[in-house]
């Protein structure tokens, strides 16, 4: 029986490559990438020649029962990703899953994880963390995600793509406050690493004068103990608009919006017709 080895490779920085990860590189029978064009620089760069195959988000059903008999025969194989941890928002945790359904020993080498580089430099509380990955990019899926998050005390960590950002900005303001402290961590390990560190409010003007460019990591303080979420009242306008349009009178429809969305009656008839949305 064979091995299955989880190796990490750097998110940046070539040098952060570890004795034992090119170890196992250069151990193993195959290697299973992600992408064969990203992996073989990093193997050029360790002067070490393997035969790779490709394992990914599309191919994954496929690719990891085929990766499997491999290993059930007798070879080893390293997962690795285009950077960082396997199988941490990346490709890996179906294959992981098959070879424990199977009995395939799992060798996890500790390296390299955009995570736990943006959370150990946050200045934010990192005794109790919720890593969330990416926020769903659907939109009823994404409110409800930030509905629950709104309320979450623990330190919360994101993953977004540079042309995302300002968007994710904007919706995280909303939902958890402008005022809420976060670190956007930045091109980490790079040339042009940063830790910018503000309130939501200020990250969502900062980046919306400036074109986000690079990786980013956004390190999110968690809800204050004990406080409730603050209700969302654009959501809150939003269903009072939902309900006019089906022909409720604004006092009707701010009644039972208010009473959804845990808001004042009063407080929400008045936030409608200040926004000036309704006569
Ligand atoms: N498995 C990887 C890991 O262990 O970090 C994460 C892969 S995920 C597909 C890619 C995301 O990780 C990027 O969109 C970005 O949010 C984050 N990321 C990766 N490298 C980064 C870097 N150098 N600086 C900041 N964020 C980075």
């Amino acid at each position: 029986m064979g091995k299955l080895y989880l190796v990490p490779t750097p998110i940046g920085n070539l040098r952060d490559i570890s004795p034992r990860a090119a170890e196992a590189l250069a151990a193993v029978d195959f290697i299973a990438a992600e992408d064969t064009r990203v992996t073989v620089k990093l193997l050029n760069h360790l002067e070490i020649k393997k035969p790779m195959v490709i394992y990914h988000r599309h191919n994954c059903g496929t690719a990891g029962p085929a990766i499997l008999d491999r290993l059930l025969g007798g070879e080893d194989c390293a997962l690795v990703t285009d950077a960082g941890t396997p199988a941490i928002s990346d490709p890996g945790e179906d294959l992981v899953a098959l070879c424990a359904q199977n009995g395939v020993p799992v060798e996890s080498i500790p390296g390299p994880c955009a995570l736990t580089v943006a959370l150990s430099a946050s200045g934010l509380p990192t005794a109790r963390f919720v890593f969330e990955g990416f926020l769903p990019t659907n939109k009823k899926n994404r409110r409800s995600r930030l509905e629950v998050l709104a309320g979450e005390e623990r330190t919360l960590v994101l993953y977004e793509a540079p042309h995302k950002l300002r968007d994710t900005l904007a919706d995280l303001a909303d939902a958890l406050g402008g005022d809420r402290p976060l670190s956007v961590c930045r091109e980490l390990t790079k040339l042009h690493e940063e830790i910018w560190r503000g309130t939501l409010r200020e990250a969502k003007d900062r980046w919306a004068a400036q074109e986000p460019r690079g990786e980013f990591v956004l390190v999110i303080a968690g809800a204050p103990q004990g406080e409730e979420a603050p209700p969302d009242e654009e959501a809150a306008l939003a269903e009072v608009a939902a309900l006019r349009a089906q022909g409720l009178s604004l006092k009707d429809a701010s009644a039972q919006a208010a009473a959804r969305f845990g808001i004042k009656k009063r407080r929400l008839y008045e936030l409608a017709l200040d926004k000036g949305r309704f006569d």
